[in-house]
């Protein structure tokens, strides 16, 4: 295994995976810190995905501690420490928190910072992350419920959030290529600095930074920054091509989607599937418990699961959203609906389901758990970020398709099935 990765949310995971599949990298996705007895896979990369963004930093160091020693154990050449392409944090943490501990138990002294991702509209410049043409505390982020980003200034955010220094190596010296980034920060670490915010506004800085990280023990950032590693690997020799790296084992079965993701890309993309597709919305309000929306969901499933793919939402626009939560909480609502839809879930492996598409981070995680799945192969993407997975650790493999709310272009519901999964196209239905 060459690379191994510690992902500090779930979709975030899967996004820093299809850029390594991308650039030829076999890679597995796993939930979770793996135990200490399990088994290595058989991949070039290894992203073990936390939910350790907004958890209390001791958990979160705890966590990625953990993560890391399984990784070393399982013969990783170079870690990588993702975070969000916004740098979500506080000033308590948990980036700066999670990456002193990771530096300080690979005894490296030192890692570069990087959350750009130019394709996605994040770049860095003289250490101030703008998100498309305004800085990141005039994005919108400010308001963020759980990480307010209200400084854009990198270096600033990152000295508070750790007991080290923290240095820049600008957009000028990154301009000039990776010789000269590698003598910047070479240069930094010699001046004691542990971290350098990067610059980076182009696809071609971010090979660059990645090339010259080519023998830096610890990286950190975005997926951005991931772009250049695999083909350090390969010049290097340790790459060995095996054909497609997105190549799923084929796996037939009826295909559903399940949305509880209540963002506009989601409401949009429904709207789009309720032409050529049966789609089941759930009423909440009407029916605020588990069993009763199972129990719905079931009759309708029973007469609909054939070669069409069904399609169940909870998801709602904002004024429904509210009502619910003032019967239930806001707590209490999120957690009906994701109990539910993930219950949903496991009836629809049960009736065989086997290309299963969810849409909303949180949702996906209550799925994901509900399944008992444990590990994620990833193969091409269905959208950018979104890539079709073979999941194993439940009771059956299958094809899943983890979307965050916001991703996925408005017809990304029946596009999904279109894709080549495990080697075959599976054909557009019309209902
Ligand atoms: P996203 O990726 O768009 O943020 P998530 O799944 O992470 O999507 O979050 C959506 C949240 O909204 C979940 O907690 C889900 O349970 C909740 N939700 C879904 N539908 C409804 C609804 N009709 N009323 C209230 N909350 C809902």
């Amino acid at each position: 295994m060459l690379l191994g990765a510690i992902a500090d949310d779930f979709t975030g995971a899967t996004d820093l995976c299809s850029m390594l599949v991308r650039g030829g990298m076999r890679t597995v996705q796993l939930i979770g810190v793996p135990r200490p007895g399990d088994p290595a896979p058989d991949a070039d990369a290894v992203v073990v995905a936390l939910k350790s963004r907004t958890a209390p930093v001791r958990q979160a160091i705890d966590e990625s501690l953990a993560a890391l020693t399984w990784l070393r154990a399982a013969g990783c050449r170079q870690f990588f420490f993702k975070y969000c392409s916004t740098f979500d944090s506080t000033d308590a943490g948990n980036i700066g928190p999670v990456a002193d501990a990771l530096t300080a138990a690979l005894d490296c002294g030192f890692a570069l910072a990087c959350p750009a991702f130019p394709a996605n509209a994040r770049s860095v410049y003289q250490g101030y992350l703008f998100v498309g043409g305004n800085l990141l505390n005039e994005s919108g982020m400010e308001h963020h419920p759980l990480t307010p980003m209200t400084d854009a200034n990198l270096v600033r955010v990152l000295s508070r959030q750790t007991d080290g220094t923290v240095g820049l190596v600008p957009y000028a010296t990154v301009e000039q290529g990776a010789i000269a980034i590698r003598r910047a920060m070479t240069a930094l670490k010699e001046q004691g600095r542990r971290y350098a915010i990067v610059d980076a506004v182009s696809d071609a800085h971010l090979v660059a930074i990645g090339e010259a990280a080519e023998h830096h023990a610890l990286i950190t950032g975005g997926s951005g920054v991931a772009m250049g590693l695999p083909e350090n690997f390969r010049r290097a020799g340790l790459l060995t091509e095996r054909g497609d790296a997105a190549s799923l084992p084929a796996v037939s079965g009826h295909a559903a989607v399940i949305a509880g993701s209540c963002s506009r890309a989601t409401l949009a993309q429904l709207g789009a599937a309720r032409d050529v597709l049966p789609v089941l919305q759930l009423d909440p309000v009407a029916q605020p418990d588990t069993e009763t929306m199972v129990a719905t969901a079931r009759d309708w499933i029973a007469d609909k699961l054939g070669d069409t793919p069904v399609v169940i939402a909870a998801s709602a626009l904002p004024d429904q959203v509210a009502a619910l939560q003032r019967m239930l909480g806001r707590d209490g609502a999120g957690a009906l609906i994701e109990q539910t839809l993930a219950r949903i879930a496991e009836d629809l492996v049960a009736r065989g389901v086997r290309r299963l598409v969810v849409a909303g981070g949180e949702t996906a995680g209550a799925v994901v758990s509900r399944l008992g799945v444990r590990s994620l192969l990833i193969g091409g993407e269905i959208d950018p970020g979104v890539p079709w997975t073979y999941a194993e650790g439940g009771a059956t493999p299958l094809l899943l398709a983890l979307k965050s709310g916001n991703f996925g272009a408005y017809d990304f519901f029946t596009k999904a099935f279109d894709v080549p999964q495990g080697g075959r196209a599976f054909a557009r239905n019309s209902a």
